[in-house]
């Protein structure tokens, strides 16, 4: 008991500094400049998922997952690059990652998984943190949560994100984390650690606004983060 109160306070205390100087890095408005890593020095991978004509999930009242994925996605890579950790993004702009020759949405969106999941498995050491956000067909659900994928490492990650986003950022989220569907394809193609964030539920019109709101994104990166870092040192 003593032992994990203490692991607590030390992801507590992780978190809020991880919070603060995320926040101040976004205040100044100046994100880590993306660094051309060497292959082997990539410790994460931070992919804003979907993009382009896939806009992912569409709140009922018209607001799109693409968008709100990369400005958390965004956030979550300039405070790892913050912190020293070599991070690259698999998407810096509101595009599809597909090959020229695909020309159907359904073609596209194949194709921008395929090639995502192939730049992921150029870096193999590195872990992917892949930023989604979530909708139901009934607005009560909201909050954060972490999937992983069946590769090595990954549920213990998921639940030190879980753990991160719930102690300073959603105390009353009693979600846990839990293992990929085999449908989602990247998680499950690539050989990496990996998870993948629902940050929260667009059909939720409260969450909803949070998603949007930039000071929200930058504490729900801090906490992504934090837990990354948190996993990382153990
Ligand atoms: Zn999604």
């Amino acid at each position: 008991m003593k032992k994990r109160r203490m692991r607590t306070g030390g992801l507590l205390l992780l978190a809020a500094a991880v919070l603060t100087a995320g926040a101040a890095l976004w205040r100044a408005g100046k994100a880590a400049p993306a660094a051309a890593y060497a292959p082997e020095q990539v410790r994460w991978i931070v992919d804003a998922g979907h993009g382009g004509e896939d806009g992912g999930a569409v709140s009922p009242s018209g607001v799109v997952e693409s968008g709100i994925n990369l400005e958390i996605a965004r956030r979550v890579d300039g405070i790892l690059g913050f912190y020293g950790e070599p991070a690259l993004m698999l998407r810096t702009e509101d595009v599809s990652l597909h090959d020229p020759e695909a020309v159907s949405l359904r073609e596209k969106k194949a194709s921008d998984l395929h090639n995502r999941a192939e730049t992921v498995s150029e870096y193999p050491e590195a872990t992917l943190v892949s930023i989604h956000q979530n909708i139901f067909q009934q607005s009560r659900y909201h909050g954060t949560q972490v999937f992983y994928a069946p590769t090595g490492g990954s549920q213990e990650l998921a639940q030190a994100i879980q753990s991160a986003v719930q102690t300073s950022l959603q105390p009353d989220n009693t979600r846990e984390s839990k293992p990929i569907p085999e449908t989602v394809y990247l998680m499950n193609h690539v050989p990496n650690r990996a998870v993948l964030v629902e940050c929260g539920f667009l059909s939720n019109p409260e969450e909803e606004r949070a998603l949007q709101d930039p000071a929200y994104q930058t504490q729900l990166a801090a906490a992504v983060a934090a837990g990354c870092l948190n996993h990382a040192g153990e």
